[in-house]
């Protein structure tokens, strides 16, 4: 049986709360590490989209340093030539020396490694650019020779600057003329082209480069964006298959358990495999006690003897129909001359002849009657709806006791029963005990062996 109970338990089928709780923290990791690095990738791909502005930015800021630059140049050394003034020279050598703006341009892009294509052409303009300054310096040193200026006062580059013999040998107004022609004329101008073609290449170069990152890098946030996406909608649904398992698994079990509990009835075999278990351990701690306390009831109602009920139950049945006011007959039944059983025969003999007894009784009378020991050899039956009218179904029963006990059978010494009887309209009285006892008395007292029944003016045969 107990064998049989732990195959039982052993075949329980259910899904385990402990396998569940494991494979949704691991299911739970792997999606919130995914969605970590697709969420640090977007902030890496963001961070390159701004980093390509800036660099866009950066370079549009150098190539306009050095379009000014180039464009200062020109401005001052076409004024100088016009105008002799030295304010205009002494502006030029100061952006070639001290300012600096096309050298500053193109150091300010060499630390970035980004856009070397457009850093390439950025340095054909400035080598165009300083091929250009030798003949602006050029055209500086004729128009201040023209003009009968003191070189002395010039910058190095000037002084050193050798005229060519035939410009020597040309009139002052020549000279500045030729001076205006070296940097309006069309061979300067271009140059003035090569140098703002070079801008411009290096200009849509740049635009290429930083367009086709921004698309790249747009297209990866894009993917991953979408990735994010999913991987929070698989969240979310991880998230209800979790509660909803919360709440099969565990919530509703729970709740059919404290109802069985309060119920107090076995449980039902629900929910996880661990509340099955659980269920069928109850079940099992359920019956083993419901049956100790039937057991328990049935030793403190019965005589462990002849099997019938006790003194304590006879006396709550006394209670009960005390209340329950039914028409009903009482009967004390005792056995005549007991001891005699004993003495003669022996104590367990005499168990025997009181078990027999008790048989009889029960027997005898219907499932509604109550037959009870309530002393040694002393017995009671409470006979439910039974009225004064039908003595003579009592008479003939305590007759037909005593037929069989007077000619045994079975083995047993001879034995018979004195029988009191009282009858109540409603419910039992100590009264109607009195006067059963009374009843029996009388039947002690005239030769035992039979049945009486009381009444005010004495009893009756
Ligand atoms: P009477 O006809 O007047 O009733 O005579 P009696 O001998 O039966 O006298 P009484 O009813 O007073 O005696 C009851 C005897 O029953 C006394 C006791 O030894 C015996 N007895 C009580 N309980 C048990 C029991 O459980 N087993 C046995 N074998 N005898 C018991
Ligand atoms: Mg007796």
């Amino acid at each position: 049986m107990e064998k049989n109970e732990k195959n039982e338990k052993r075949s329980v089928r259910g899904i385990r709360i402990r396998s569940v709780n494991i494979i949704m923290i691991l299911v739970s990791c792997v999606l919130y590490l995914l969605l970590i690095t697709a969420t640090i990738h977007v902030s890496r791909k963001y961070e390159d989209v701004h980093r390509s502005m800036d660099d866009y930015i950066e370079f549009e800021d150098s190539e306009a340093l050095l379009s000014e630059g180039s464009a200062y140049l020109t401005e001052q050394v076409r004024l100088y030539v016009i105008t002799l003034e030295p304010q205009y020279m002494e502006n030029y050598f100061t952006e070639v020396h001290e300012i600096g703006r096309r050298e500053q341009a193109l150091e300010r892009l060499k630390e970035s490694d980004y856009g070397q294509e457009a850093y390439r052409y950025l340095e054909e303009a400035l080598d165009n650019s300083n091929r250009l300054m030798s003949s602006e310096m050029y055209a500086m040193k004729l128009a201040a020779t023209a003009g009968g200026k003191d070189m002395e006062a010039f910058p190095e580059e000037i002084q050193t600057m050798a005229l060519q013999e035939e410009d020597l040998n040309l009139s002052q107004e020549e000279q500045q003329k030729k001076a205006q022609m070296l940097v309006f004329g069309d061979e300067y101008q271009l140059a003035k082209d090569r140098i703002t073609d070079a801008v411009e290449g290096a200009m849509s170069s740049m635009h290429e480069l930083t367009h086709e990152r921004m698309l790249g890098n747009a297209d990866e946030l894009e993917l991953t964006m979408k990735r994010q996406g999913l991987l929070v909608s698989v969240l979310f649904v991880e998230t209800i298959i979790t509660f909803v398992m919360i709440l099969m698994l565990i919530i509703k079990p729970l709740q059919v358990y404290i109802r069985c509990i309060k119920e107090d009835k076995m449980m039902e075999i629900t929910g996880s495999y661990e509340f099955k278990y659980l269920a069928l351990t109850y079940n099992d701690i359920y019956e083993v006690n419901t049956a100790n306390e039937a057991m328990l009831r049935y030793q403190a109602e019965h005589d462990p003897l002849t099997g019938i009920i006790n003194r304590g139950a006879f006396e709550q049945l006394k209670r009960l129909f005390q209340i329950k006011l039914i028409p009903l007959a009482f009967l004390i039944v005792d056995v005549d001359k007991f001891k005699q059983v004993n003495d003669g025969y022996g104590h367990e003999v005499g168990d025997l002849v009181l078990k027999k007894v008790a048989e009889l009784l029960q027997d005898s009378f219907r499932a509604t009657d109550y037959p009870a020991r309530i002393g040694g050899d002393e017995f009671a039956v409470i006979l439910t709806n039974l009225t004064e009218d039908q003595k003579d179904v009592v008479e003939r029963k305590v007759q037909e006791m005593n037929d069989q006990l007077t000619h045994p059978k079975d083995g047993l010494p001879q034995v018979s029963l004195s029988v009191g009887a009282a009858f109540s309209e409603k419910g039992f009285t100590e009264e109607l005990y009195r006067q059963a006892d009374q009843a029996l008395y009388e039947v002690k007292e005239h030769g035992r062996c039979g049945c009486r029944f009381y009444k005010e003016d004495g009893t009756e045969a």
